[in-house]
């Protein structure tokens, strides 16, 4: 396979609209969607996807929009990079599937030794691959109980894990994912975090914080597992104080604790580093992968330490589709685009261009109370101006806004009131300037 130092990109990456937004096919499917599709599942967008590469989506009238969100940090390596695109041609020409615990395939094991060398720590590792974050984060949970023989997890204040049952007792948010859909699996304890911007603490302070209340409230001898996204994703991406997780995994460790890093969406490139977790230096004893892993195949990871998953007896870890070979022909692909194009790099120099023009503006628009994130994972958390209030109200504008323009922006937090930027790692940069005069402009207008 051809290795090529920069994207080349088979649809012009620009912004370009030729109707209002939703378009009459998108307004059309919209209705066909509406008597087929549950009402459950949400869309950011009013707009249906034709094609996508690069930084762009073209929908189903013709308008070339900027992806600022890559399907909520999945296309980091781009939505048709051939990287990826070839090897999952070459793979289901050959088979779709046998099932790795009936016949097992080589690709399953190369995604295995790629995801040993990639995560952080050189201790002896093992993986085991399935479909979804959710699906890891159970796993990994299962695994941290049998291992050690305890039961209590430890989940955060604005901790997102996913829809299943386990993971919806993980997540801190009643609303959308949890509410009137209970009751949720016992043993989690919610512990506070680490909100600079809101609780004001330095990072060791809030983890004494926590170590504290989990020896009163639980015991070490009774935890199994903390499990912590270094960057918290759709709670608000909210950056840790440094020291935070350093402090926390030093006591995990001490206390036979098993410390889980949930990078199903920091991971892969995204904070600039293959892993968030390498910031600090952390290493935890399981790390749980998706979203950002196989260039847009399903496909997630657990990998940790030897010597916990290879306590599990033989068929206690596994599923139908886990490690689909197209899923990991489609990791193989991201992987080599991700080096091939050096998009940890990248997501630096995203991060680089977009923290400084945000704070720039922070300087002028009072609304915006913390502008914060690492390499291309970015948020803007609105408030009333002179306070800590959110203004949940003016992010949804704003990403409508941008949206009329042809800027496809998402939300997030606890409280509603963050932009966030994931731009494909792979955009350029023009199309992220344009994007982030479109985004400066949407909350001049507003306010
Ligand atoms: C998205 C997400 C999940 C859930 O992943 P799914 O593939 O949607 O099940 C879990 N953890 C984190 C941190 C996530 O961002």
């Amino acid at each position: 396979m051809s290795v090529s130092p920069a994207p080349a990109y088979r649809l012009p990456q620009k912004r370009a609209l030729v109707t209002e937004l939703p378009g009459p096919k998108s307004q059309a499917l919209t209705a066909r969607r509406r008597s087929a599709v549950a009402a459950g599942v949400g869309s950011a967008v009013p707009v249906f996807a034709a094609d996508a590469d690069g930084g762009v989506i073209v929908d189903v009238d013709g308008n070339s929009l900027i992806d600022l969100g890559s399907g909520i940090a999945v296309t980091s390596v781009g939505a048709s990079d051939p990287h990826v695109v070839d090897a999952v041609r070459e793979q289901a020409g050959h088979f779709t599937h046998t099932c790795f615990m009936v016949t097992p395939y080589e690709g399953y094991v190369r995604v295995a030794e790629e995801l040993a060398a990639l995560t952080p720590g050189d201790h002896d590792k093992r993986t085991v691959l399935f479909n979804s974050g959710a699906e890891a984060v159970e796993n990994a949970v299962k695994v941290a109980r049998l291992a050690t023989g305890k039961n209590a997890v430890v989940a955060f204040d604005h901790a997102y894990h996913g829809r299943t049952n386990l993971t919806m007792a993980l997540t801190a948010k009643s609303l959308p994912y949890k509410k009137h859909m209970g009751p949720f699996a016992p043993e989690i304890y919610r512990m506070p975090g680490s909100y600079p911007f809101r609780d004001g603490l330095d990072g060791v302070t809030a983890a004494k914080r926590v170590i504290s209340q989990i020896e009163v409230q639980i015991g070490a001898d009774e935890l199994a597992a903390i499990i912590i996204e270094p960057i918290q994703g759709e709670g608000g991406f909210i950056v840790p104080a440094k020291g935070f997780l350093p402090t926390l995994v030093d006591w995990a460790k001490a206390n036979g604790v098993v410390f889980i890093a949930d990078e199903v969406q920091t991971g892969f490139a995204r904070t600039g580093q293959w892993f968030a977790s390498n910031d600090e230096e952390v290493v935890p004893d399981i790390i749980t992968m998706a979203k950002g892993i196989a260039g847009g195949l399903p496909l997630s990871a657990i990998t940790g330490r030897a010597d916990l998953l290879d306590q599990v007896h033989p068929g206690g870890l596994g599923g139908t589709y886990g490690g689909n070979p197209i899923a990991c022909a489609g990791a193989l692909g991201a992987i080599e685009a991700m080096r091939a194009y050096d998009l940890p790099g990248r997501a630096t120099s995203i991060g680089d261009t977009a923290l400084s023009r945000l704070r720039a503006l922070q300087h002028d628009v009072s609304a915006i109370g913390d502008v914060r994130g690492r390499g291309a994972m970015i948020a803007v958390e609105f408030v009333t101006p002179g306070t800590t209030e959110p203004d949940a109200a003016l992010a949804k504008a704003v990403a409508a806004k941008a949206l009329e323009e042809g800027v496809i922006l998402l939300t997030c937090g606890s409280y509603g009131n963050v932009i966030r930027l994931l731009p494909p790692l792979v955009i350029s940069d023009e199309l992220l300037s344009d994007g982030l005069d479109v985004l400066e402009a949407a909350l001049r207008s507003l306010i």
